[in-house]
């Protein structure tokens, strides 16, 4: 089985799936999930696993729902995107997979084909057994690294068909996160009234409006830093991104930042807004000073640590000998973007995220090894 794991990891890293986060300057052979995905497609029908192969333009994901040999009490999907990072200034053949010292190198080793591949291991080992005992939605989703558009292709196809919980494979060194932080982008944006710089008193300078506004956001932030959550730390803001001007002889006329605010589980979109409109207002901004976008770039993870998503991969960690880990990270995750789409999960996988998107990306040999037991007592243990 931990052979037959190694073996399906060593295939899937030879099969590039970059995706290409908006770039046109990546090699046509090597972006897209779609090459992946009907390979995995394919291994799963040998197991006469129904699996589907869906998406479009090459960014595909593969769903297969299979049945529990008996009465089940619930359904659970597992959850590991198809894509990787791109492989620019790799240290290592990206798509050549080479096992050194217990560590499998390869791009996507640790992100995330190593959870696929123990996925796989334990279902050859399960379904000709007939011992699986819930029933099972296995998914590779496509676009995890930028849009999450995988996700929302497998819901729309799935339809009513929803899992009562999702286990997304991540590098969580075989932890089972429940909470992770999410990410939400501010911009705003400062109208003013250009004229000559020698009488600026005639215009409005959008450059000192904006300033002023980076000042109330700043104080916003210093009140966040006191909110901070035991295990996550507090919620974040910070000012990345500031522009404006035309000329130094112009007043000008526009100008705009972009500030990051990572959320703790719990803070809504509505509530950044609103914290943003009033610490506007204390400042009497709001006359130059807009919102130009409030956007949610990654959902918070926020599964209680009692819910059966995380007692039951608790116990099955336990039952394989495993230290049983609950645990809060700070990166986010599709299990964040299913919890937004009503269905609550939790993310575990082999392998660190130190080790993901890096130049020598690479995963333990022995961590594949307890995620494909653990998934054999998780499918096929009460
Ligand atoms: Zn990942």
């Amino acid at each position: 089985m931990t052979q037959a794991a190694i073996r399906h990891l060593r295939e899937y890293v030879a099969i590039p799936s970059v995706n290409p986060m908006g770039r046109d300057d990546l090699p046509a052979d090597i972006v897209g999930e779609h090459r992946y995905a009907a390979h995995l497609r394919e291994q799963l029908r040998a197991l006469a696993v129904d699996a589907e192969v869906i998406g479009s333009g090459g960014r595909c994901s593969v769903v297969a729902e299979v049945a529990a040999a008996g009465p089940a009490r619930e359904t659970v999907m597992v959850a590991s995107h198809l894509d990787t990072v791109p492989v620019d200034g790799m240290e290592i053949d990206p798509f050549d997979p080479k096992l050194i010292g217990g560590r499998l190198h390869g791009r996507g080793s640790c992100d995330t084909k190593a959870g696929m591949a123990a996925l796989v291991a334990a279902l050859e080992h399960v379904l000709p057994r007939g011992t699986l005992r819930r029933n099972l939605i296995v998914v590779g989703e496509a676009d995890e690294e930028l849009h999450s558009v995988g996700v929302r292709d497998v819901l729309r196809h799935l339809g009513s068909r929803r899992p009562d919980w999702v286990l997304a494979t991540e590098p969580t060194e075989m932890r089972v996160v429940h909470r992770h932080k999410g990410v939400v982008h501010i911009r705003l944006a400062a109208s003013g009234h250009a004229c000559h710089a020698s009488e600026p008193e005639l215009g409005r300078n959008a450059i000192v409006w904006l300033s002023r506004a980076a000042v109330a956001l700043d104080e916003l932030a210093d009140t966040l830093a006191r909110r901070a959550d035991p295990d996550l730390g507090p919620p974040t803001l910070s000012i990345g991104l500031m522009r404006g001007g035309h000329a130094p002889n112009i007043v000008p006329d526009h100008a705009e930042l972009v500030a990051d605010r990572r959320l703790l589980p719990g803070e809504s979109l509505d509530q950044v807004r609103t914290q943003v409109e009033d610490a506007l207002a204390r400042h009497a901004l709001q006359e130059a000073v807009h919102i130009a976008a409030c956007t949610l770039e990654k959902p918070t993870l926020g599964t209680p640590a009692d819910h059966p998503a995380v007692v039951d991969c608790l116990h099955a960690l336990d039952s394989v000998g495993h230290e049983a880990l609950r645990a809060s990270v700070a990166f986010g995750t599709d299990a964040g973007v299913f919890e937004v789409e009503s269905v609550p999960g939790v993310v575990i996988g082999p392998g660190s995220i130190r080790r993901a998107h890096t130049s020598a990306e690479y995963v333990e040999v022995d961590q594949v090894e307890a995620m494909t037991d653990f998934f054999v007592a998780l499918l096929s243990g009460d």
